[in-house]
């Protein structure tokens, strides 16, 4: 039985008041539903992935709380002369378990491909962190009918099968639609299950099947409270990957109380 994970996508927001007093809410919250039920703590674990700037300072804010800490990229190097660039092991020192990757805005905006998201995975694995490794068709390649198989490529050429073989830690996989992000627009209940199904098929060819049953699937493309509880009940989605919503509290915490039980 996998348990659902919400996670919080910060994306380039939050300064240090706005985003300590985002993630000390949270930390409040689960404190109270935890020591007296009412509301009971939501059935999923909660992952906030600020940007590095925040990464120390939230890790004191969180710490005992049961909210998880991650990164929003890291390099595929160890350490080393790339200036501007922060390495999984950086990601580890300071606190996070969990790094977001090969993040639509990512592949675009820095021209990631799916070699680059792999060694990036692998690198996150070796310094002991959990990737989510991020997935998701363009709206021009789901007109042309070409979405599974896009998935099915970006799968092929992102997951680090063979690192996962020896890898303490686990992996995580987000399907995001690029014409879902940011834009309002979700995808149906139905959209998202056919590609959850054949994702969940892909990784069990490509892993085997309990590896692949233990991996999270994680859906994000405009998450809110209004639709996140008919998202979740869906067979194989595990959680979402949460952006403009992660930025309030409030909208962070219903979501995940969407969690079925
Ligand atoms: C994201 O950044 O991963 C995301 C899904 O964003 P939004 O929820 O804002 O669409």
């Amino acid at each position: 039985m996998r348990r659902m994970l919400i996670a919080g996508n910060w994306k380039m927001n939050g300064l240090s008041a706005e985003g300590l007093k985002l993630a000390e809410t949270l930390a409040q919250r689960l404190q109270q539903a935890t020591d007296y039920g009412d509301p009971p703590p939501p059935a999923c674990d909660l992952l906030i992935c600020p940007p590095f700037t925040l990464l120390w300072p939230l890790r004191d804010a969180i710490a005992g709380s049961g909210i998880a800490l991650g990164g929003q990229d890291c390099h595929p190097a160890e350490s080393g002369a790339h200036t501007g660039d922060v390495a999984a092991a950086m990601l580890s020192d300071v606190g996070c378990s969990h790094v977001v990757l090969g993040h639509s805005e990512r592949r675009a905006d820095h021209d990631e491909d799916d070699a680059l998201v792999r060694a990036k995975a692998e690198a996150a694995l070796a310094a002991g962190l959990t990737p989510i490794v991020c997935v998701g068709e363009t709206e021009a390649q789901r007109d042309a009918g070409e979405t599974l198989a896009v998935i099915a490529r970006q799968v092929q050429g992102s997951v680090p099968a063979q690192a996962l073989a020896g890898a303490e830690r686990g992996l995580v996989v987000a399907y995001e639609p690029v014409w879902a992000i940011g834009t309002g627009r979700t995808a149906t209940p139905e959209q998202v299950q056919e590609v959850h199904a054949a994702l969940r098929g892909q990784l069990a060819e490509l892993l085997g099947s309990a590896r692949a049953e233990a991996i999270r699937l994680l859906y994000g493309g405009s998450v809110k409270p209004g639709n996140a509880a008919d998202l979740l009940a869906l067979d194989d989605v595990d959680g979402a990957l949460v952006g403009g919503a992660s930025l309030k509290a409030e909208d962070f915490w219903e979501i995940a109380a969407a969690c079925p039980a």
